[in-house]
C-alpha cells in the first residue's frame, strides 16, 4: 500500500493475517472434503417473498422453529449471518478493545482469536492437555481477568468430544466471572450430547449453532445463539438491523420444519455408515501414524509424510485442510467424510500414494 494512504488505516489491521477460510485457499477439485460442509445438496425452492421488502431483523417464524427443535423459549434464542456472526456479537457485547480478554483452549477453531484480533480484543490460548483436557490449574490463574471463554465441542479440528463433568466444572468455575461460550456447530452428529439443558442452571452459558454443517445448508449462513434471555436482549442491541437475507430465511423455516428435520437425521445416518466405513479402510493404510477419535463429520488424522499426501491429493482434485499450522498438530490433515463415492476414490488415490511412495 502507498505510503500516504497508509496512514489512514489501523496499524494492525494493515498488518492483520486474513483468516483462511476452506474456500478462500481454493484448489480445483471436484472431491472437496476440507470445510465440512454436508457433501450433498438440499434442493430447497424460495417460496412467495416480496423481495422488495426488508426482512424482519429477528423472523418470528424461524425463531419459532428453532425453539421447538431445541425446546427452549424464542426469548432464549438469537438468529444471525452464520454462528461466525454469533461468535462477534458476543464480543461486541462483552469485551472494550485494547482492556478485555478472551479465553480460548487450543488447538480450538481459529476464528476466535482471529475476530478478537480484528476488533483489538487481549486473547489467552491455554493449551489443551494431550488435545483433550482442560489444564484447569492454568485457566484458574487467569479466570479473574477473562470475559469470555470459547469452548467448540465436539472440538474443531480434532474432532474430540469434552466431558460433560468437565464443562460443568468450568461453568461453575466461571460462574459471575466469565461468559462460556459452547460452540456446537457439529453437535447433530452426537446429538444426545448437546447441553442445551444447562441454560436453565447456568445463566452464563452461552451455545452458539448453525445450519451450516448437519442441515447442509452453509450457503445461506444461518446461525442461532441459544442463552439467558438478558444476554439475547444484549446482542439484539448490537446485531446489524438485517442480518439474513430473506431467501435465507424462507429456507431456514423449511429446513427446520418436521420433515426438514427428518431429512437431516436421515443424512446423518447415512454420513455415519460412510464414516465408519472410511475409518476402516484409513487404518489398513501405512501412511499413517494416527487417527482421532471423532464424534463428528470429520477425521484428523496424523500422516507420516502430510505435505506429500496432501499436494498429491490436491493435484488428483481431492482437496483436504491441512493442520499444521496449528500448535500440537504436526503432520496433520483435517478430512470431512463424503459421499460413499467420495470416501472410496479417496482411500483408492491413497492407496496408490503407498504404492508409488519415493523412497
Ligand atoms: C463451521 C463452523 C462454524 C461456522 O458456522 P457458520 O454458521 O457457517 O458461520 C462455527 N464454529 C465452528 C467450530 C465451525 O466449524
Amino acid at each position: 500500500m502507498e505510503n500516504s494512504m497508509q496512514k489512514l488505516f489501523r496499524k494492525d489491521i494493515v498488518a492483520l493475517e486474513a483468516y483462511k477460510s476452506a474456500r478462500s485457499i481454493g484448489g480445483s477439485g471436484t472431491i472437496l472434503l476440507n470445510a465440512n460442509e454436508f457433501p450433498s445438496p438440499n434442493i430447497y425452492s424460495i417460496q412467495n417473498i416480496e423481495l422488495n421488502r426488508y426482512p424482519e431483523c429477528q423472523p418470528i417464524d424461524l425463531l419459532n422453529r428453532y425453539a421447538s427443535y431445541v425446546n427452549i423459549d424464542c426469548e432464549n434464542i438469537l438468529v444471525s449471518r452464520g454462528s461466525d456472526e454469533g461468535i462477534e456479537l458476543l464480543m461486541r457485547v462483552c469485551c472494550i478493545p485494547n482492556q478485555d480478554t478472551i479465553l480460548t483452549f487450543s488447538p480450538t477453531y481459529t476464528m476466535y482469536s482471529k475476530i478478537a484480533e480484528i476488533y483489538g480484543i487481549k486473547h489467552i490460548d491455554i493449551p489443551l492437555i494431550d488435545n483433550t483436557s482442560f489444564n484447569i490449574l492454568e485457566i484458574k490463574k487467569h479466570l479473574y481477568k477473562v470475559k469470555l471463554i470459547y469452548i467448540c465441542r465436539p472440538n474443531n479440528p480434532t474432532g474430540h468430544l469434552f466431558n460433560l463433568d468437565e464443562i460443568i466444572e468450568l461453568l461453575e468455575l466461571t460462574l459471575n466471572k466469565s461468559i462460556l461460550v459452547i460452540d456446537e456447530a457439529y453437535i447433530e452428529f452426537c446429538i444426545d450430547e448437546n447441553i442445551v439443558f444447562l441454560l436453565k442452571r447456568f445463566n452464563n452459558l452461552v451455545i452458539l449453532r448453525t445450519l451450516s454443517k448437519a442441515f447442509g445448508l452453509a450457503g445461506i449462513r444461518c446461525g442461532f445463539t441459544l442463552a439467558h434471555k438478558d444476554i439475547i436482549r444484549l446482542l439484539q442491541k448490537v446485531i446489524t438491523p438485517y442480518p439474513l437475507a430473506a431467501p435465507s430465511i424462507d429456507i431456514a423455516v423449511q429446513a427446520l420444519s418436521y420433515s426438514g428435520i427428518l431429512d437431516m437425521k436421515n443424512k446423518i445416518s447415512i454420513l455415519k455408515e460412510n464414516k465408519v466405513w472410511l475409518l476402516n479402510n484409513l487404518k489398513r493404510i501405512h501412511l499413517i501414524k494416527y487417527i482421532f477419535d471423532s464424534a463428528t463429520n470429520y477425521v484428523l488424522v496424523h500422516f507420516f509424510n502430510s505435505n506429500y499426501v496432501f499436494n498429491t491429493l490436491w493435484n488428483k482434485g481431492i482437496i483436504l485442510r491441512k493442520q499444521d499450522h496449528i500448535r500440537g498438530l504436526k503432520e496433520c490433515i483435517r478430512i470431512s467424510i463424503g459421499t460413499k463415492k467420495e470416501c472410496s476414490q479417496l482411500i483408492h488415490e491413497l492407496k496408490e500414494i503407498a504404492l508409488n511412495l519415493p523412497q
